[in-house]
């Protein structure tokens, strides 16, 4: 049996008569560019959050990196943010002028360990900026709490985490701003790059969307330099689409992480993810801990599933940040999950069959070692 990782075609099938519609209206119109249908959807996401503003960007790593220029960080700044993330959480706080300081990942839920964060605090510490990691929360009361204590903006990357919830409030909604991409393969996807801010704060939302467009919020009106990152129309009115089943794939999601679970329930060798309590994870990955990674993801791959490493390389340790120095042994556990991590395929669509074969492949990969 083939098994794909992510399977955006089965979505689309669901959907395919609303999608081609809506595609359809915003070529009729011409509507590429701003115009309603990025209007109509910001306009749905924040009432869906209960925020009251937000802004489309052009991907999630613009939504980050513009979020920190609104909020006037850069040259001699420093970000606290999680060792173990996709690099556009720390890439963008070094395109500021800023400095990334990394904090090792809790051993049990794999987002930032909040009780290594007040250690790397300094006086040029400006923000922090952890990510809801495979669609789990980050321990998030206590982070704000650090933040108020020390005067830091508190911005959440929630790129992997649409609509999840710590304490029957969503993820995005606790700090300054919240952060998402609507990459395709994301819980929310768009067909092709997206992204957006969501945030409370008048004054900030002003600043971000000003950034976004060139530094002008009317027309030849630059009020600073700014970048180009908008949401287009075509992906706007995707998202304005797909925004209405978001709840029922990340039901599903669950659904699917709670039959995995259960039928990895007593497989020796194998860590199954933890949920922390009363938090809504919405399963953007399903990671699993295994002493022979490789050797696993090797079987499964002969066996037609595809899997995936999310990451091969924890942030401190790439090329990239060389120049920081960092050694292994200041992040001890990304350091030991990095060779142990595998996700399997998650998607809303995923079938028990298909569930129930890739850990039977699993299990029969086991006994053959
Ligand atoms: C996907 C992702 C991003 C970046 O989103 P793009 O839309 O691809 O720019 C940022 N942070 C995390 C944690 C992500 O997973």
């Amino acid at each position: 049996m083939k098994i794909p990782f992510v399977d955006l075609k089965a979505q689309y099938k669901t959907i395919k008569n609303e999608i081609d519609e809506a595609i359809q209206s915003v070529i009729d119109e011409t509507a590429f560019i701003k115009g309603k249908y990025v209007t109509q959807f910001e306009k749905a996401y924040a009432e869906k959050y209960g925020v009251k503003h937000c802004i489309g960007v052009a991907n999630g790593t613009d939504a980050i990196y513009i979020t920190l220029k609104a909020l006037g960080v850069g040259k001699g700044d420093e970000v606290i943010t999680v060792a173990n993330s996709w690099i556009s959480t720390s890439e963008t706080i070094s395109q500021t002028g800023a400095r990334p300081v990394f904090v090792d990942i809790d051993p049990d839920y794999y987002t930032i360990d909040h009780r290594l964060i007040e250690e790397k605090i300094t006086k040029n510490t400006k923000a922090i900026l952890p990510v809801h990691l495979f669609g789990q929360p980050a321990e998030i009361i206590k982070i704000k709490k650090i933040c108020d204590k020390y005067n830091l903006h508190l911005i959440e990357d929630c790129a992997q985490a649409h609509f999840a919830e710590y304490n029957n409030q969503k993820v995005g909604t606790f700090g300054i701003a919240g952060t998402f991409s609507f990459f395709p393969g994301k819980n929310l996807g768009a067909y092709g790059d997206a992204g957006a801010i969501i945030s409370n704060d008048d004054d900030f939302a002003v600043k971000a969307r000003m950034y976004a467009n060139h530094g002008a919020l009317i027309k030849h009106k630059h009020e600073v330099e700014g970048i180009n990152s908008r949401l287009d129309g075509l992906q706007a009115a995707i998202l304005s689409v797909k925004l209405k089943y978001i709840s029922e794939w990340n039901e599903k999601r669950l659904k699917n992480a709670t039959l995995y679970n259960k039928l990895l329930a007593g497989v020796d060798g194998i860590a199954i993810p933890q949920i922390r309590e009363n938090v809504k994870h919405v399963f953007h990955l399903y990671v699993i801990r295994v002493a022979d990674r490789d050797t696993l993801q090797k079987y499964l791959a002969e066996k037609g599933i595809s899997t995936g490493i999310h990451y091969p390389t924890p942030l401190p340790f790439l090329r990239a940040y060389k120049y920081l120095g960092h050694k292994s042994e200041e992040f001890p556990v990304v350091s030991k999950y990095q060779d142990q991590i595998l996700s399997l395929p998650m998607f809303p669509e995923l079938t028990a069959d298909q569930m129930e074969y890739v850990i039977e492949s699993i299990k029969a990969s086991l006994n053959a070692a």
